[in-house]
């Protein structure tokens, strides 16, 4: 039986996959593409949690060498500057999803992870030790843990009797990439329907565009007459379209997972959340899902921990994400051309005219402001810990250095010894370090320093010790399992 299948190849699951490998557990993909090719052009960038995110794991410039860096983060019109954030990675880097995918498609295989291609998952079954999984074309296997990182029509999360909740759809777009036989135009429109756009690919003929249809569709196949009429209604002329290479639609919808788990199964990424892909939030979403969980389901796995450590996912995750697609939801309403709407656009622009909105915005869609709730206490739990330079025994490092591994670090400030975490170090680092400069996060400015700080794999804060051990045992215990006896 293996411990964990995941179903699904794209950015959630492969990120995931890494995680439970770098963990060392056995984990395999099962992806329903026959080859890793992406057909049509998805995301185009991710913001710079999701950046820092590969750094932790020591991948980052595979993506930098790729990708294009540039200060694209916006609510609507409005520019978000991340360039004062304390973080090395102010920026959104421009690169393409299929790209990113073929990226963490080669980490993961040098890791070991296997992927079974041309395969659908069909459903599942799960009963107390483990989960059969039905295939459409071939025999069903078991596995320990099932993840469902199967994108927005997750058959995982049907099957698991998971309900999406929130607001449904009242708006559809069409998306393509086509050939036309007339100019057309370039850029943006916005009017009563909603938003649309054109622009002329790179390969300086295909014309890839967005338009918004009269009517709410939710059919899963549009076609070409299903794009003729849109574009018909909107700017009078089809411009001969012919030779679809993709036409895809999606909606306003903008739903989440009533729960992340129900019993071994859990859903991760689009699976477990879906939006519009207004200001490009999906794929930090879903990166942030896989490392939240990677490492704790690693432990249940290796039964360092028990499986209640597997609620906390959801428990975490379901908020931060909720208050993105807020704002998601936010941005979509506001595309339109009518008068109400254009009223509401510009008083929001008004008020971004001050730091302070525009700060706090930038924090949220950047995922650099991310605070899970741990608790009260220290402006750093439950907070992304930063990259600082540390000097330590073994010579100069940084913290994202630490968790190249995916492994939970302690890193103790104060007089040597003072700390003991000996029962724990078979699964936690212990690093004496300083560190000269102030401590200061994202939105919040300047923090004081701590004297001790545990960090979790997935980079958040889990106990900041202030010059006693207050609290130390308890966060060790829930985060990483009993300590060894004996
Ligand atoms: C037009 C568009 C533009 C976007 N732009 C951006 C952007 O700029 N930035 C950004 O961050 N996000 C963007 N997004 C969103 C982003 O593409 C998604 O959020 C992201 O792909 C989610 O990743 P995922 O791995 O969770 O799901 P997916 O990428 O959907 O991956 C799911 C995988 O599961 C496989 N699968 C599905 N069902 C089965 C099954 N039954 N059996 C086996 N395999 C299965 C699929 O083949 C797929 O490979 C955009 C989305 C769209 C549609």
């Amino acid at each position: 039986m293996t411990d964990v299948t995941i179903v699904g190849g794209g950015p959630t699951g492969l990120m995931l996959a890494g995680e439970l490998a770098l963990a060392g557990v056995e984990v395999g993909i099962l992806e329903q593409r026959s080859t890793p090719d992406l057909v049509g052009s998805r995301a185009r960038g991710f913001h710079s949690r999701t950046i820092e995110i590969l750094d932790q794991r020591g991948i980052v410039d595979r993506f930098l060498s790729e990708g294009r860096t540039a200060q694209a983060l916006s609510f609507g019109d409005t520019r978000l500057e991340v360039s004062g954030f304390p973080t090395r990675h102010p920026y959104t880097l421009a690169l393409s999803q299929s790209r990113m995918e073929r990226i963490l498609l080669g980490w993961v295989e040098e890791l070991g992870v296997r992927i079974r291609r041309g395969i659908q998952v069909a459903g599942l079954v799960q009963d107390d030790a483990g989960v059969d999984v039905h295939l459409a074309d071939a025999e069903p296997l078991r596995t320990a843990y099932l993840v469902g990182a199967d994108g927005g029509r997750s058959v995982i999360r049907k099957a698991a009797g998971i309900e999406l909740v929130g607001a449904e759809a009242t708006r559809s777009h069409l998306i393509a990439e086509v050939e036309v036989t007339e100019e057309t135009p370039s850029g943006i429109r916005l009017d009563d329907l909603g938003i649309h756009a054109m622009n002329v690919l790179e390969d300086g003929t295909t014309v890839g565009m967005v338009v918004t249809e009269r009517q709410l569709a939710t059919g899963t196949e549009p076609g070409l007459a299903d794009l003729s009429d849109a574009l018909v209604a909107v700017y009078g002329s089809d411009f001969g379209i012919h030779d679809a290479r993709w036409i895809s639609r999606f909606t306003d919808a903008t739903r989440q997972a009533a729960t992340y788990r129900r019993g071994r199964v859990l859903i991760a990424g689009d699976a477990a959340h879906i939006h519009p892909p207004t200001g490009g939030q999906g794929i930090g979403l879903g990166v942030q899902d896989a490392v939240n969980l990677g490492w704790k389901l690693a432990q249940v796995v290796r039964r360092f921990s028990t499986d209640d450590l597997l609620d906390s996912y959801g428990a975490e995750r379901h908020p931060a994400t909720a208050r993105v697609l807020k704002n998601v939801m936010t941005q979509a309403a506001l595309q339109r051309g009518d008068v109400r709407t254009g009223a509401m656009r510009d008083t929001i622009s008004d008020l971004l005219d001050f730091e302070g909105p525009r700060t706090r915005l930038a924090g949220l869609l950047s995922g650099l402001d991310v605070h899970l709730e741990l608790g009260e206490g220290h402006p750093l739990l439950g907070r992304r810990m930063p990259d600082l330079d540390l000097v330590t025994a073994q010579g100069p490092r940084r913290v994202f250095e630490l968790l190249h591994r995916a492994r939970p670090v302690l890193i103790d400030f104060g007089e040597p010894g003072d700390i003991d975490i000996t029962p724990w170090t078979d699964r936690i680092q212990h690093v004496e370090a300083d560190h000269a400069g102030t401590w200061e996060l994202p939105v919040l400015g300047k923090v004081p320093p701590p004297v001790a700080v545990l960090v979790r794999p997935d980079g958040h804060v889990a106990w900041v010790g202030e010059g006693t051990q207050a609290g130390l045992h308890h966060a060790l215990t829930t985060w990483f399992g009993e300590p060894v006896v004996g």
